[in-house]
């Protein structure tokens, strides 16, 4: 089949096997170039196939040398689509850690339910034992609960009042105004059931009853704040409320892993364009801006710079992590320096549809966009016949 992108929205409906590949190829090259640190040797990673839970499992794995397992919700090639870049992600991750030596498993499923978290445990004791490291990184639009069998669906929108803001259509390359209206009581409900702690409590209890979280297991779960601009949208809006609640939840689980050498931590990371983060409004605008003056400072950094980052300096450094006055990793240091959220904002006050070219790095955004699915990659030929049936290890 011959693979070109078919952006719909804010997603892209085909992905390249061989660009994935290229891209889990390029984040390997970058942590073995970095070098190796003492990390954990059995990690399991809740959100493995794209975004920072990929780039969690890869530093892992290839900086800490980790055997890993990944849980993730992906599809395979059918005979008129190309399977998701997540699948095609795991595939290359999975060859890739077998030809270094390490083990490797991905179980493909609801991380949300019973199932998949019995078969996770059965992978555990048959291959590993016990687990040191549990990274939870599900984006997800919505929750089967395990016990009440209730979907929910989590909504992005403030809490209040409705939210006027500037927007871009980062593929016309349009700046509007766009106004959400606010969140009801169930929407706000239902957005912390599915993005907030709950399920997080649940992996690591399941983990826990069934004897396989190490006594020293470290347990951390993915956070963001960003600029007061961003605050209606995402910090104070429904997402943020999930957020909250998933930071509660990680000073919970630390007091009880902390009574026999465990502990659980969130770690703020810095906002870039990945599947989930191209579905909020106004942020991608945002991201194009910070992109710009993050790269111009020599201060930019992807998910797999962001994750070395945190595993080596933070989490598994000698002197163990710093954290902030809530007990939070903040590996979004870069992106909210003072300095560059001055120039941001005063970006931000100038854009318009006329010098968003000039004034941010929205052509890095659409770039970044297509990587996420295999495209824009120097060195693959887009139009060659390309076999979409990758399976893996
Ligand atoms: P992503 O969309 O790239 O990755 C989501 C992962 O979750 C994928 O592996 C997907 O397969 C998996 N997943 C989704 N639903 C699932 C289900 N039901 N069962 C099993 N797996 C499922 O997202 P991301 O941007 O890397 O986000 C990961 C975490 O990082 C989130 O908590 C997010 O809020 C946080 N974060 C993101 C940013 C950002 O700018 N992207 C910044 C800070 C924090």
């Amino acid at each position: 089949m011959i693979v070109q992108p078919k952006i719909r929205g804010f997603i892209c409906t085909t992905a390249h096997p061989v660009g994935c590949a290229k891209h889990v190829e390029e984040q390997i090259e970058y942590v073995h170039k970095s070098g190796a640190f003492n990390g954990p040797k059995n990690v399991l990673v809740i959100g493995s196939s794209t975004g920072y839970g990929l780039a969690s499992r890869i530093a892992a794995a290839f900086g800490g040398g980790a055997n890993t397992i990944g849980v993730c919700f992906e599809k395979s090639a059918s005979d008129n689509r190309t399977g998701t870049a997540g699948w095609y992600n795991t595939a290359a991750f999975e060859k890739a850690a077998a030809v270094s030596g390490y083990f490797a498993k991905t179980v493909n499923g609801d991380a949300f339910s019973d199932e998949i978290k019995a078969q996770v445990i059965d992978l555990i004791k048959a291959h590993m034992g016990k687990i040191d490291l549990v990274v939870y990184s599900l984006a997800s639009p919505r929750r089967t609960h395990p016990k009440t069998g209730e979907t929910n669906s989590s909504v992005i929108k403030p809490i209040g009042e409705e939210f006027t803001s500037k927007t871009v259509d980062v593929h016309s390359g349009k700046v509007t105004q766009i106004t959400v209206p606010p969140a009801n009581d169930e929407e706000i409900r239902q957005t912390v059931a599915v993005m907030g702690g709950e399920d997080w409590q649940m992996w690591i209890e399941a983990l826990d009853t069934a004897g396989v979280l190490a006594d020293h297991a470290t347990t951390i779960a993915y956070s963001y704040i960003g600029p007061e601009l961003t605050y209606p949208i995402y910090r104070e809006g429904t997402i943020g409320r999930a957020k909250s609640d998933l930071e509660d939840t990680a000073l919970r689980l630390n007091k009880k892993l902390q009574a026999r050498g465990g502990r659980a931590f969130i770690s703020v990371n810095k906002a870039l364009v990945t599947q989930s983060s191209s579905a909020i409004p106004v942020v991608p605008l945002y991201i194009s801006i910070l992109y710009r003056v993050m790269k111009e400072k020599g201060l930019h950094e992807g998910c797999i710079e962001q994750m070395y980052r945190l595993f080596s300096e933070q989490l598994y450094s000698v002197n163990g992590p710093s954290i902030d006055e809530k007990g939070r990793i903040r590996i979004d240091d870069l992106e909210m320096r003072p300095d560059v959220q001055d120039e941001a904002l005063s970006l931000w006050e100038k854009v318009d549809t006329e010098n968003l070219a000039k004034l941010t790095d929205i052509e890095g955004y659409r770039t970044e966009f297509l990587r996420l699915f295999g495209f824009a990659f120097k060195g693959v030929d887009y139009d060659q016949d390309v076999d979409t049936q990758v399976g893996w290890v």
